[in-house]
């Protein structure tokens, strides 16, 4: 029997442990899915081993930490130093990503997106920044602070702060920052967000399983918007196939994972 976790901090709300136990079980295969809140990102090695894991998946906010406890990084996690699923392969660590993939899946439906502007200065942002200018999108990044912005500046077309932002019209606005995940915070001043909505045609959000203050307002006015349910989907298709090194069908895994979502 393999045994995976999800790490986070918070980790309680996460539903990847029903995703991948619902595809576990229903398709026989022999492993179990926990969770585990990791308050230390330095710890996630030593835990990881401790547990006897076969592999794992890293939420907010332990995916640079991640990336830094693999020994070996594999594809578009390479990119942006970002690592979201972890797989023992003979007890070296091997980190992917699979957050970005997983959101373009999620947009597909929204057409044509050829500008968007990324709320968020974090690890998913980065990984869906890079991940959209690989399909020559501009794209534009927002953030309450300076800080995280400065790697960005070489990856994006524009970063701003709440400071120095220009609104402009964008087909996609995506909110990465978990305001409204844990709390009621939009994820920038209430007037600024009217404004930056007021210009767009599709809004999504990171977080998924709850209408956060940024969807509530998107859906006042009218915009079609999309929470990250389907991100969570597509990332999670990708990391199981990743956890059963190929040992079930794509289609299988997808099925099985969605109608977790019913439960
Ligand atoms: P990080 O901790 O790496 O980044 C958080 C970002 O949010 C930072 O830019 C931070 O700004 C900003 N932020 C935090 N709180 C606030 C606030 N109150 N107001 C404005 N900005 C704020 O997080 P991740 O990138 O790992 O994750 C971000 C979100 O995406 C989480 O909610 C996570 O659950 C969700 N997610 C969903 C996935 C899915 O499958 N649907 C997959 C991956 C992530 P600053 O730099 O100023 O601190």
């Amino acid at each position: 029997m393999k045994l995976f976790a999800i790490f986070g901090d918070p980790v309680s709300h996460s539903r990847s442990p029903l995703m991948h136990n619902c595809v576990f079980k229903n398709l026989n295969y022999p492993a179990c899915y926990t969770r585990v809140h990791l308050k230390d990102g330095s710890k996630l090695r030593d835990t990881f081993f401790a547990l006897g894991l076969s592999g794992a998946n890293i939420t907010v906010p332990h995916k640079e930490a991640a990336y830094n406890a693999c020994d070996e990084i594999r594809g578009f996690a390479k990119t942006v130093g970002v690592v979201n699923t972890i797989i023992n392969e003979n007890g070296k660590l091997i980190g992917y990503n699979t957050d970005a993939d997983g959101f373009m899946y999620s947009i597909e439906e929204f057409g044509d997106i050829k500008n968007i502007l990324v709320i968020g200065a974090g690890g998913t942002s980065k990984a869906l920044s890079s991940r959209f200018k690989q399909d020559g999108i501009v794209v534009d990044v927002l953030n309450r602070s300076e800080g995280r912005l400065e790697e960005f500046k070489s990856i994006v077309d524009n970063t701003y702060t709440w400071d120095s932002l220009v609104i402009k019209k964008y087909d996609l606005v995506v909110n990465t920052t978990s305001a409204g995940l844990s709390d009621e915070n939009y994820p920038c001043p209430l007037n600024m967000l009217e404004n930056i909505l007021d210009n767009t045609s599709y809004v999504a959000d990171a977080i998924y399983g709850k209408l956060t203050p940024f969807l509530k307002l998107a859906s006042e006015k009218g915009l079609t918007y999309k929470d990250g349910s389907d991100m969570l989907l597509g990332q999670g298709v990708l990391a199981n196939e990743l956890f059963v090194n190929g040992e079930l069908k794509k289609e299988d895994i997808r099925m099985y994972m969605k109608k977790s979502f019913e439960l």
